[in-house]
């Protein structure tokens, strides 16, 4: 049985004082979420104020990006090591807004979630195909290279310790979001290639669905038998509507 985690993304969005009364909701709420785990990946600048806020709740914290370098001479990064001083439990690594908007290629993707796992950190590692290659026929071809760029790398079993969003870039902050099937049959294909190297490591990994889930959607998406939970944009900045997210995982 695979535990869904619902990952909230916030992006480069908050301040000091909307952050702790984010946190403040979310941690009001948290006791009618049953089984779910729920998490926050926030701006690397607050996450000494969520480690502190989060500290002793159930509630886990992650970055949203990680250097491929381990320390050194590389100005405005940070390193692994250092999201680990603020206790995260998570990195997202490979985000469509980071393969777009900042270069980074399967190479650079795989070098981070191999510098994480080493680490000790959990990265929550994003596929997902753009509108015009879903329209060419392609979305299999794309996410079966980026997912075999990261597991031909690190191995099946280094994959399934960290966790797979499946991210249709289409989806992203646009409000369109997949069809639960539409979800469904891209996760199960993700199965069915971690599968192909090792069977109980597909079993029990953790896929994620992100793209404008809500408090409205995600009850159906959740439903679908592949998905395990949601990495959520827009609707975690929002303590109600991530709450309810997060009771609709379990
Ligand atoms: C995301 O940023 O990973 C995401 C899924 O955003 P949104 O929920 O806003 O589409």
């Amino acid at each position: 049985m695979r535990q869904p985690l619902i990952a909230g993304n916030w992006k480069m969005n908050g301040s000091r004082s909307s952050n702790k009364a984010l946190l403040d909701g979310i941690k009001a709420g948290i006791g009618e979420v049953k089984s779910a785990e729920v998490a926050v990946c926030a701006p690397y600048v607050y996450l000494a104020d969520v480690e502190q806020q989060l500290s002793g709740t159930p509630i886990a914290w992650g970055a949203q990006n990680l250097s491929t370098e381990e320390k050194g001479a590389f100005t405005g990064e940070i390193a692994a090591s250092m999201l680990l001083d603020f206790n995260c439990k998570y990195v997202i690594v490979g985000h469509s807004e980071r393969r777009t908007l900042y270069g980074e290629n399967d190479d650079i993707v795989t070098r981070k979630f191999a510098v994480a796992h080493s680490a000790g950190l959990k990265p929550i590692l994003c596929v997902g195909e753009t509108l015009e290659e879903r329209e060419q026929g392609i979305t299999q071809d794309v996410i079966a290279r980026q997912m075999k760029a990261v597991m031909n790398t690190v191995g099946a079993k280094v994959l399934g310790e960290g966790v797979i969003a499946y991210e249709p870039v289409w989806a992203i902050g646009t409000g369109m979001t997949a069809t639960p099937q539409q979800a469904q049959d891209v996760h199960a294909f993700i199965r069915q290639l971690i599968a192909e190297q090792d069977a109980a490591v597909a079993e029990q990994v953790r896929i994620q669905y992100g793209g404008s889930m809500n408090a409205g959607n995600a009850a159906e998406l959740l439903a679908m038998e592949d998905i395990d939970g949601g990495l959520i944009g827009g609707a975690s900045l929002k303590a109600e509507d991530f709450l309810t997210i997060c009771r609709a995982a379990g």
